[in-house]
């Protein structure tokens, strides 16, 4: 079960996981530098991708569409796209606050499979592998692409044997003096890895540009019921009335909490803090880590903490001065480098940080994905790909066995 987290009702109905402030902001004064306590994403989108975030407010267009999708994330909306492109009927995609409202829009937008050899099982890397490749794919389909950047991953060793041996032949290694020519101003001599052809995007680009493509999307409008009979979800009860859909996706973030669905899988919100600095002349190649990425106009893009038992939705300024401090130790060359950017977002999470992608176990009609942790913008249009084609055949496509929420069924519930 979901404890009671930032962002949802404290009333008990736990119904949706709100808006965390990661979209609207403007900036304040904090120790004589401008800072803006949003997610920088939002300020590099076009007047007309702005405007696509805050799509149908409080409207529903269609009340018996083929397809229901519940949660305007990346996931969700990757999935209406996928399942519009199939072919697979009229689409509705709703979301509680706007589009990107929830972790989408705090990301850090690295889609960068190959480091996962390292801390996660092949199943795991092949999906994340499969789904960078359909990101390059969405990048040549969708009018104008998703915004996909490719870039070189490379990965900083402390100490020799820093990285476990790492047997894709992606994997180039690199000799403290190969570093430093890449990283110029290090603390210190260090060895690394460097993975090419990996990739970031802008999430909230990545997600106007493919809801631009949806024929029907209301923002401002949650899902807060759902009346099951026969084995099927029959009517889902909203904040601005019913929706009689064909089928229904949830892709809420954390697994869905709707009055009447009976669905309790074990998963919590794990709180992060990223930061983008003023420019900087200093180049990076890529995305160095643990130090920083490069962003466009010279801002370093660094963070993503992982911050234990703390749910408040603020940022903390601890925080970010600690982020600061390790950037500066790192790399001396940009001390005093300011944040004007700060920022913080919940990742969800299953008890094994892994996703659910699946069909709701005992319903017919209904299918989720949840708990994407640490990789949900990489993973969207596999988890995408998957949800479609089952909609459309009915059969479980291979990929999704690893994914089943039967993995957590002997569990008791964590409470948090
Ligand atoms: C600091 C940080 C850095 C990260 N960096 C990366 C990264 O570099 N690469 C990467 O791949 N991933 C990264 N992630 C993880 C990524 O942000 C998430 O895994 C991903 O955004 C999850 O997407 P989602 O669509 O499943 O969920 P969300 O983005 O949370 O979307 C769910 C949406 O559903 C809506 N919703 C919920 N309930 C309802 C309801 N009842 N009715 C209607 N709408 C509802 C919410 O408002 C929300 O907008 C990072 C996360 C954090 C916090």
């Amino acid at each position: 079960m979901n404890s009671a987290v930032p962002g949802r009702p404290a009333d008990g109905t736990r119904r949706f996981t709100g808006t965390l402030g990661v979209l609207d902001g403007d900036p304040v004064a904090e120790n004589g530098v401008m800072v803006t306590e949003t997610a920088i994403w939002r300020d590099q989108l076009t007047a007309q991708e702005r405007a696509e975030l805050g799509r149908g407010a409080g409207v529903i267009p269609l009340d018996r569409p083929d397809i229901l999708v519940v949660g305007g994330g990346i996931a969700g909306v990757a999935t209406a796209a996928a399942c519009h492109e199939a072919g697979l009927g009229s689409v509705l995609l709703i979301e509680a606050g706007r589009l990107g409202s929830g972790a989408t829009g705090g990301a850090a937008g690295l889609l960068t499979p190959e480091p996962h050899e390292w801390s996660d099982p092949e199943p795991f890397v092949e999906l994340a592998r499969a789904s960078l490749d359909r990101w390059g794919r969405l990048d040549e389909r969708v009018p104008g692409g998703v915004g996909l950047v490719e870039l070189d991953w490379i990965g900083l060793a402390p100490d020799p044997g820093g990285f476990a041996p790492h047997l894709q032949p992606a994997v180039e290694w690199l000799e403290p003096g190969d570093i430093a020519n890449l990283v110029p101003g290090l603390a210190r001599p260090m060895a690394g890895a460097l993975i090419r052809h990996q990739a970031r995007v802008n999430p909230l680009r990545s997600l106007a540009r493919l809801a631009a493509g949806l024929p029907a999307v209301a923002t401002g409008i949650a899902a807060i019921s759902a009346t099951v009979r026969g084995g099927k979800v029959v009517s889902v009860g909203t904040t601005s009335g019913d929706i009689h859909p064909g089928a229904v996706v949830f892709a809420t973030g954390l697994p869905p909490l709707l009055d009447g669905l009976p669905l309790d899988l074990p998963a919590t919100q794990v709180k992060g803090h990223l930061l983008a600095t003023e420019p900087t002349p200093l180049r990076l190649p890529g995305t160095v880590a643990p130090i920083a990425t490069q962003l466009e106009d010279g801002r370093l893009l660094v963070g993503g903490t992982f911050d234990a038992d703390d749910e408040t939705p603020k940022v903390r300024p601890d925080v970010i001065e600690s982020i600061l401090a390790a950037l500066y130790a790192t790399l001396p060359a940009v001390r005093g480098l300011k944040a004007a950017y700060q920022w913080c977002c919940f990742r969800p999470r299953h008890p094994d940080g892994r996703p659910v992608i699946d069909r709701v176990p005992g319903l017919d009609n209904a299918w989720l994905t949840s708990g994407h942790y640490r990789t949900g913008i990489l993973m969207a249009p596999i988890t995408a790909q998957v949800i479609s084609h089952w909609i459309a055949s009915d059969q479980p496509p291979a990929e999704a066995t690893a994914w089943s929420s039967a993995r957590f069924a002997d569990r008791r519930p964590t409470g948090h």
